[in-house]
Formats: C-alpha cells, structure tokens, sequence
C-alpha cells in the first residue's frame, strides 16, 4: 500500500513564527455551546506562517502572486534529500555533496531543522540551516524549478534578501516549514497546495509527500 507522508505543520495559536511577523490567532465567531446554530471560526495570520509558500511577489515588485503560479511545478516527482547535521548553510559545496540525482526539478532538502518541529516547541530558532546564495545560484543552474525546506525560510536569519532573490528571480518557487522529521531520503510524488490567495506574496498550504 502506498504510504503518505504529511510534511505539515499543524496550524495553531503556540506555532513560533518569524519574528516581527503576525502571530496566529483563532477564536470561534459563533458557537454552538454560546447557542449559535454552528461552529464558526475566524483566523489571522500572516501567510508566511507555518507550512507555506513563497511567491515572486514576496521580494518583486511586479511579481506572480500565489494564484498564478503553475499547479505542474507544485504537483509532481520530488526528491528528499538529506543534508548531514553538521552543516549550518546549504552552499554549493554541499550541494555538490549530496549527490542529488540528475533531471531532478523538485528537491527537498531535510536538514536538522525538522528536529524543531519533532519537538514541537514555540521557540523561534534563529540558528536554523538555510541556503546560501551561492547554493542558490546552483540550484537555478541544475534546472531546479521547486525547492523546499524544514524551517521558515530558504535564507540564512541575518541576510534573507540574496537566497531569495535569486531563487525566486528565476522562477524557483520555495516550500518553507515543512516537516521532514518523519520522511527518509528518496523519491516521492509531492503535492504541495497552497491556498488560492489573489495577487498574495505567499499562502499557507497543505503539502504530502506520496511513496509508491
Ligand atoms: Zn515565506
């Protein structure tokens, strides 16, 4: 039987979120034990929030927005890939160590960070394992057209602008907090889905990876 992996963290009020950003808030509207006729919840967040993607938009003015993106890119084989503990940034040198398959366009790279989310804790961890801009420029090279990530972000904490932007600069969209902690290395088909936000510079989403 085919086995599929949820790499997505559950959306709550306790979820760390990058600093600065909006917290989560969820409150119920109507209630049915308040006499309502139904259950009604109202949520905010910010969409960079959990399991999301990022957009052109994010960090280009002028940019796709989540809605326009292509759903053959987000739906289709993936690679996980693992990136020994040891390594603090995802550089070219480690890129070329990984020995990622040749022909792949959707890679995800699980690092230590899915350790995060096993622990499930509220902490934001500024120390995460991240891409650098050279390991960024490598990926648009290989004919990478999605990757992904265990933590909130493709890009170092301290310097977020130049993975971003040359990732999404050539059109590479980027999965950010997914959970890995649960998904040995190998081939998959992923399904990633992000909520049809229009014109929006991200979305959270619901993303499964399917082994056959
Ligand atoms: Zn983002």
């Amino acid at each position: 039987m085919r086995r599929i992996y949820d790499i997505t963290l559950t959306v709550t009020t306790e979820m760390p979120v990058w600093p600065g950003d909006p917290t989560v808030l969820m409150e119920r509207f109507s209630r049915i034990e308040a006499g309502g006729d139904a259950n009604i919840s109202r949520i905010s967040m910010g969409v960079h929030t959990g399991t999301h993607l990022d957009a052109p938009y994010h960090f280009f003015q002028g940019g796709r927005g989540v809605d326009e993106l292509p759903l053959e890119v987000l739906i289709g084989p993936a690679t996980v890939v693992r990136i020994p503990d040891s390594v603090d940034l995802i550089t070219e040198d480690v890129l070329d160590a990984a020995s990622i398959p040749a022909g792949v366009t959707r890679l995800l790279l699980r690092t230590r960070n899915s350790r995060y989310w096993a622990r499930k804790t509220p902490v934001f961890h500024k120390d995460f394992t991240a891409i650098s801009p050279d390991g960024a420029e490598m990926l648009v090279e290989m004919g990478i057209h999605l990757v992904g990530v265990d933590y909130l972000s493709v890009a170092p904490y301290r310097d977020p602008l130049p993975t971003h932007r040359i990732l999404l600069g050539a059109g590479v969209i980027a999965l950010e907090g997914l959970d890995l902690s649960k998904t040995p290395p190998g081939e998959y088909q992923l399904v990633a889905l992000p909520v049809k936000l229009g014109g929006c510079d991200g979305a959270p989403m619901r993303a499964v990876l399917i082994a056959d």
